[in-house]
């Protein structure tokens, strides 16, 4: 699925993220965990190609096959274009947007997919079962509505955008329990299977929710560490600090 070769990126002058290479699978479900600071949200942006980061030469992103004809490397491709091959991320903090309803949004980005008054329906089921307030979705996106809310809205979107591969950054900042539950209960039913699911996150408390089959663990822009559920749970309990490299 989505695989990275040697990814080192910088921003202006700065270089964060080291030599990272991993290769994700088709259907399963990740945590990226690591101190704040470590690269988390740059690898979320080097995946889906924020226009501030600058790639090293041997830098290499692929994402199924044949995607591009000569080498398969998405790296010059701009965020829309990675987006129509189906990549999804959720920012750590979403932006606002006046004057465009998350109906409008979706409508145009799905506008060969689905039809107006199919989408509507969707939407609003969708928001029930989030415990979205009808009133949030004709309101302007993200303007003013809480951190649980924007990270609801979120959640919809990806449910409806149906990626292949989805980033989730910090999806469980400033989100109560509940609506954590909530929010990682409703992507794990109605994501496609085979969609690859990566939540980040710099706290345990989400491992609990979402299980997730393999971690990754980053500090200072390097990936130093990948595991199994041995792992998850080993830093359930004693948290990412403890854990040798
Ligand atoms: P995390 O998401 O794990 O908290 P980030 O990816 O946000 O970490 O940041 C990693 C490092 O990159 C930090 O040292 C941060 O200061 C630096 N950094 C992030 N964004 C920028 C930027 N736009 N310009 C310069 N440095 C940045
Ligand atoms: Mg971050």
């Amino acid at each position: 699925m989505l695989s990275l070769h040697n990814l080192s990126v910088s921003i202006g002058k700065q270089k964060i993220l080291d030599d990272i290479s991993f290769d994700f699978q088709p259907g399963k479900t990740y945590a990226l965990m690591g101190p704040n600071g470590s690269g988390k949200s740059t690898l979320a942006s080097a995946i889906m190609g924020h226009p501030e980061i600058i790639y090293s030469r041997a830098s290499k992103i692929t994402i199924g096959k044949k995607l591009d004809r000569r080498s398969g490397n998405i790296k010059n491709l701009s965020a829309d274009k990675r987006a129509k091959l189906g990549i999804f991320l959720s920012f750590q903090t979403p932006l606002a947007l006046p004057g465009v309803t998350v109906f409008a949004l979706l409508r145009l980005a799905l506008e060969k997919q689905m039809d107006p008054v199919t989408l509507h329906k969707q939407v609003k089921k969708y928001a029930t079962e989030l415990h979205i307030k009808d009133e949030l979705l004709t309101r302007s996106l993200n303007d003013g509505f809480s951190g649980g809310e924007k990270k609801k809205l979120e959640a919809l979107q990806a449910v409806l955008l149906a990626p292949q591969f989805a980033l989730f950054d910090e999806i469980d900042t400033g989100v109560d329990v509940d609506a954590l539950k909530t929010i990682a209960h409703f992507l794990k039913k109605h994501l496609p299977k085979t969609t690859t699911l990566v939540f980040i996150t710099h706290s345990t408390r989400l491992l609990k929710y979402i299980r997730p089959q393999e971690v990754l663990v980053m500090k200072g822009g390097r990936l130093v560490k990948t595991g199994g559920s041995l792992l998850s749970q080993k830093i359930e309990k004693d948290g990412f600090d403890e854990i040798e490299v």
